[in-house]
């Protein structure tokens, strides 16, 4: 692992994430506090400035709400990340003590949330992800609370191989998060990916991810009247890592692949509970929004496919 290399590409998403929370921490109202996020906004903007524009901006140049694509994303973001923290809890509570984190960007679960010294979280991701984020984490002096163990894949590709060499436990139950992964992936290797983690869950394990539900387009964000960086950034996401929607519903995916729904929201559902102002694009369920999904690991493929026609309550 390079640890002087800022991500770029696709690792770049994980900057602009961490710049979300980083935002989300300083917040009066505040739904959660994330020290690792500002290290990184810190780090990464001083190498930005000190490089001069090896980085594209991770976020708004002026935080006070007058870009509506940032807007839209501190809304998305802030609230998944709720979604996530209380399903890890959750999954916690219930005596799980086997986390995998794929796409771990600078998720900093293992130091914020007191996770327990007898759980343990793999990390996956990129070198180049991981080695900049270790580097932070010594700058930062940043400790987690359990064992951690980072893993350098391609989740593209196998991941049983790393997982069982670091120390994984496939007859565990396991917490696997995908947060803000799937959309870079096609829907067949969403799929595969899927299939590996089935393959190597026990069950009780869970599957917790999210998905659009339908894909977002130019006047979805206003994209004329976003500035030039915005509109970059939206550039970025869009054309540089095209993705497939999900082509079910997230009951009826997890289903085929052998796990049931515990929970399905979109952010948008799951936001408007919040006190927060809503961004035009989730204020109705009109429009295109993004599934938050929870699915548990049965004994068995099922039979038949069931539908979730309601969200179950959070
Ligand atoms: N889950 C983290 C979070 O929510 O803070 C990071 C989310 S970030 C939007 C997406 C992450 O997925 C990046 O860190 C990126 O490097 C990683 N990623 C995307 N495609 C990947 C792949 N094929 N293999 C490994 N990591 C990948």
């Amino acid at each position: 692992m390079n640890v002087n290399e800022v991500p770029t590409g696709v690792g770049w998403t994980g900057l602009m994430t961490a710049f979300s929370r980083a935002h989300e921490s300083l917040r009066k109202d505040r739904m959660f506090d994330d020290p690792l996020a500002a290290a990184v906004v810190t780090t990464a903007n001083g190498i930005r400035s000190a490089t001069h524009k090896r980085l594209p901006r991770l976020g708004p140049a002026t935080n006070d709400g007058s870009s509506g694509l940032w807007n839209l994303f501190s809304f998305y973001f802030a609230h998944r990340t709720v979604f996530y923290d209380s399903r890890v809890l959750n999954a916690i509570d219930a005596g799980c003590r086997q986390i995998v984190l794929l796409g771990a960007g600078f998720d900093g679960r293992a130091f914020r949330l007191g996770l327990p010294g007898e759980a343990t979280v793999f990390e996956m991701d990129q070198a180049s992800v991981l080695g900049f984020k270790e580097r932070i984490l010594l700058q930062h002096n940043l400790v987690p609370s359990c064992p951690r163990v980072t893993l350098a894949a391609d989740l593209r590709e196998e991941i049983a191989g790393p997982l069982m060499a670091a120390g994984f436990r496939p007859d565990q139950r396991t917490l696997w998060i995908a947060e803000g992964l799937l959309m870079y992936f096609t829907q067949a290797e969403a799929n595969r990916l899927l299939d590996r983690v089935s393959a190597l869950s026990a069950v009780g394990s869970h599957f917790i991810s999210e998905y659009f539900t339908a894909q977002w387009n130019f006047e979805d964000v206003n994209y004329e009247l976003l500035d030039e960086m915005d509109q970059a950034v939206w550039d970025l996401l869009t054309w540089e890592f095209p993705s497939d929607p999900l082509a079910q519903e997230p009951g009826d995916w997890l289903a085929s692949h052998g796990w049931e729904v515990r929970t399905c929201t979109t952010v948008g559902e799951f936001g408007r509970a919040s006190r927060r102002e809503v961004p035009p694009q989730f204020a109705t369920a009109d429009g295109p929004d993004i599934f938050l999904f929870d699915g548990i690991k049965g004994d068995g493929p099922k039979s038949s496919v069931t539908r979730q026609k309601s969200y179950e309550s959070l």
